[in-house]
């Protein structure tokens, strides 16, 4: 049997949607070396004639799959059939919608967000799972690990942007394709390798948390100075309309304060050259003891999302980094990001 590649699809989609497991459409493809390598569109797939492994694959399970824009899409329009609807905050360079949620209607307002690295989809695929449980299990008036969720409704204001970079993470999952408006940049960008696990950038090459004002300029001598797969921080600070976006929503919406996820490293980053709150030591301990997960002051890095904020509103900032081992995690990671985190997520709702 043969299949056509078509955009959108990856490995473990095209797996889960034949009821295979990836692992044989890898053996049958040897041009697949890994479960996440990306799929070009137009590429012929062999399939096994049966599904073999189909009492493994529950519709419902989806932890094998990756992660990216057409997922999010599904996920918007579950969440709105449960009555929460997605605000647009911007467009990415290639003039997709970035998406924000606001779940809850308290006084305390928290912005969570993730999706900022390119080969880091799972954190993606982690707010937006996390969200839909809030819902669910608050409107089914259930607790979850012991929270009154109606009540944390009540209290706190919940904001997620679960995708800031949509373009990149496109591009780790499904690579170039002909036709693809950047095609020749990004191959220029990539040095004419074609493979992009590496790649964190947004679709022009600039790192999306290398960009913003605290350290900017000091940040940028030690990284590459023209578009790169990672760590340049653009022309100048806020350059792209990805992280113009995030910066006009958390301007507008002042949280109390942020958590920024990405993988991988299992830490908790909460400081920024000493202009952190003393409250976020304290804090960060709730959250480490929720999650397992270790305690670091700074990466002695600047012009992040956490370090702008930090330094702009002498609130607390946190950088999250789930999982371990090399970016894009495989898809299995997803088992301990989900279990670490969603214990986490919702004490972090109580900080
Ligand atoms: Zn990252």
């Amino acid at each position: 049997m043969n299949y056509v590649v078509k955009k959108g699809d990856t490995v473990s989609l095209v797996a889960y949607h034949h009821q295979i497991r990836p692992f044989d459409l890898m053996l049958l493809n040897p041009s697949i070396r890994f479960e996440y390598d990306y799929l070009p569109v137009g590429k012929n797939l062999l399939l096994p004639k049966q599904a073999r492994f189909i009492k493994n694959i529950s519709l419902d399970n989806d932890l094998l799959c990756e992660y990216g824009a057409n997922q999010l899409e599904q996920d918007r329009l579950r969440l709105e059939e449960l009555g929460i609807k997605a605000s647009v905050i911007g467009f990415s360079v290639l003039g997709q919608p970035l998406y924000a949620w606001v779940i809850g209607t308290g006084k305390k307002t928290c912005l969570y967000s993730g999706g900022w690295h390119a080969n880091e989809w799972h954190t993606s695929k982690f707010l937006s799972r996390f969200m839909m449980s809030y819902v669910e299990k608050q409107q089914a008036k259930e607790q979850w690990y012991g929270f009154d969720l109606t009540e944390l409704f009540k209290r706190v204001q919940l904001h997620v942007i679960p995708m800031v970079n949509p373009d990149g993470i496109e591009l780790v999952l499904q690579g170039l394709y002909e036709g693809h408006p950047y095609e020749h940049q990004v191959k220029d960008i990539n040095q004419g390798i074609t493979r992009f696990n590496h790649w964190s950038a947004n679709i022009r090459g600039v790192d999306l948390n290398h960009q913003w004002p605290a350290g900017w300029a000091q940040e940028a001598k030690g990284s590459p100075h023209q578009p790169w797969p990672r760590h340049y921080g653009g022309p100048h600070p806020l350059s792209e309309p990805e992280a113009m976006a995030v910066y006009e929503y958390t301007k507008q919406i002042q949280p109390d304060y942020v958590l920024a996820y990405h993988s991988q490293g299992q830490v908790i980053y909460w400081g920024y050259r000493g202009m952190e709150p003393a409250e976020s030591e304290e804090m960060v301990q709730r959250l480490c003891q929720a999650s397992s997960y270790t305690a670091i002051r700074t990466a002695e890095s600047d012009a992040g999302f956490k370090d702008w904020f930090i330094k702009d509103t002498h609130k607390p900032g946190f950088t999250i980094e789930v999982g371990s081992g090399v970016n894009p995690l495989p898809p299995q990671s997803f088992s301990e990001i989900w279990t670490n985190n969603a214990r986490m997520g919702l004490v972090g709702l109580t900080l």
